[in-house]
């Protein structure tokens, strides 16, 4: 059986970043997909903040673990995005500065694991591990059929629904209140400004979540949604949802009028509380798979990424015998610990308010623009203020 220092299950941005940061450091890594192709199908609305937004939003976040995104080649960005805008159930909109990125989700995942194989790790795609042994056996089944291969370590970065954890005693509770049931269309003759991602809220079209338009450019977009089950009262079925807001939106519609499906994916995002334990034995629990989300916004590429790169120089340190592996749970909680709880809690908030349109609007109205800047850089001195605003509403009624 090949022995490796770390074995890599699931090369999304966290695993893909961990490859990389292992292969950096030098070290005997495989990465392991079930995808017969990295990154596709693409379940993203591919949208990033530009490099100079990160010691706003993630202030704790240094150098190397963004490295990632300092790296990126332009090739990967789509275009370029100067603010985001909330728009009410009532039609008002809300905007913030803020510069981001539309990447092609499939080249950045791709490009993370070209640049972890010039780095000397091995990838296994179209093989789907099924089980994991304690002593680091990494059972798997590929083209050729079953095989194992041992791990030192191994990095669970298998994404929403991966089954492997509790085989770790690496448990993620999952409930529906913590679980953004998305999907996303790519259209082409969208009319919407391309400079501009938008964020819409509304039960009739996004119970529990919100509904967005990603301009990619030249008319091609991102458009898509969330549902969150506890929220959603009468139609279950989330393809109606995005028949009702593509068609029928008051101001989406107008955008969407020309607009026409290039592809279709649905997914899982993660909004709950990241968990207590991401390590145990020699097995770590990495990005999506860990929830590393931040669950205000369902926003996972960057700080899965992050997380990966933390567990690659756990993993690192760990096997140079100067630190226990549960120095990845020190590290990532410490980059990533105040973003992610932030996250949860604004979550929360906006949980008391989505549950009527009505209580959404007059929150707006009354945090209004300065805010709303809160709620996307994921802001945490004003969380207790936008608690006790959203408390007001509920129990006064809008
Ligand atoms: C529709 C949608 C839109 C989104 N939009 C955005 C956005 O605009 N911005 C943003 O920041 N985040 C967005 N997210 C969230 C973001 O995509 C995730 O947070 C991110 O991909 C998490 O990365 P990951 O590496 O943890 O997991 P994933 O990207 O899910 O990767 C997991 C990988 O593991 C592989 N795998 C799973 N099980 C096995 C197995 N048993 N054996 C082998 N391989 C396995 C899968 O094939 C997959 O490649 C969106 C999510 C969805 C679903």
């Amino acid at each position: 059986m090949e022995k490796y220092d770390a074995v890599v299950v699931g090369l999304g941005p966290g695993g893909a970043s961990a490859l990389y940061k292992l292969a950096s450091e030098g070290l005997k890594v495989l990465g392991i997909d079930r995808r017969r192709e990295i990154g596709v199908p693409i379940q993203c609305g591919e949208f990033i903040p530009q490099y100079h937004e990160y010691s706003k939003i993630l202030p704790e976040v240094e150098e190397p673990y963004l490295e990632i995104f300092r790296k990126m080649p332009m090739k990967l960005v789509s275009n370029e995005t100067k603010s985001v805008s909330v728009i009410t159930p009532s039609g008002r909109e809300y905007s913030v500065n803020f510069d981001g990125y539309v990447i092609d989700r499939e080249a950045f995942d791709k490009w993370i694991v070209k640049e972890a194989v010039d780095r000397g790790a091995d990838v296994m795609i179209n093989t789907v591990v099924y089980k994991l042994g304690e002593d680091g056996t990494v059972y798997a089944k590929g083209k050729s059929g079953n095989f194992e291969v041992l791990g030192e370590t191994v990095v669970i970065a298998a994404g929403t629904s991966s089954t492997l954890l509790e085989q770790v005693g690496l448990f993620r509770e999952v409930d529906e209140m913590n679980l953004g049931h998305v999907i996303n269309y790519q259209m082409a003759g969208v009319d919407s400004d391309p400079s501009v991602v938008e964020m819409y809220t509304g039960k009739e079209y996004s119970p529990g979540a919100y509904a967005w338009i990603i301009p990619k450019g030249d008319g091609v977009a991102n458009v898509g949604l969330g549902i969150r089950y506890p929220y959603v009262e009468g139609e279950r079925d989330i393809n109606v949802y995005m028949e009702r807001f593509w068609r029928k939106h008051p101001i989406a519609s107008r955008k969407l009028r020309r607009a026409q499906p290039l592809s279709y994916v649905g997914g899982l995002v993660p909004v709950g509380p990241p968990p207590d334990k991401t390590v145990s034995g020699r097995f770590l629990s990495v990005g999506d798979a860990a929830n590393h989300n931040i669950a205000s916004l369902g926003a996972g590429i960057v700080t899965s990424s992050i997380a990966g790169m933390a567990a690659g120089e756990a993993i690192s340190k760990f096997l140079a015998g100067e630190v226990k592996l549960e120095y990845y749970e020190d590290l990532w909680r410490r980059l990533l610990g105040r973003a992610l709880e932030n996250g949860y809690k604004l979550r929360l908030v906006v949980d008391l308010i989505t549950k009527d349109d009505k209580y959404t609007d007059k929150f707006m109205e009354i945090v209004g623009k300065d805010r709303i800047y809160d709620l996307v850089y994921t802001k945490a001195p004003s969380n207790i203020d936008l608690l006790r605003i959203a408390l007001n509403i509920v129990k006064g009624g809008a």
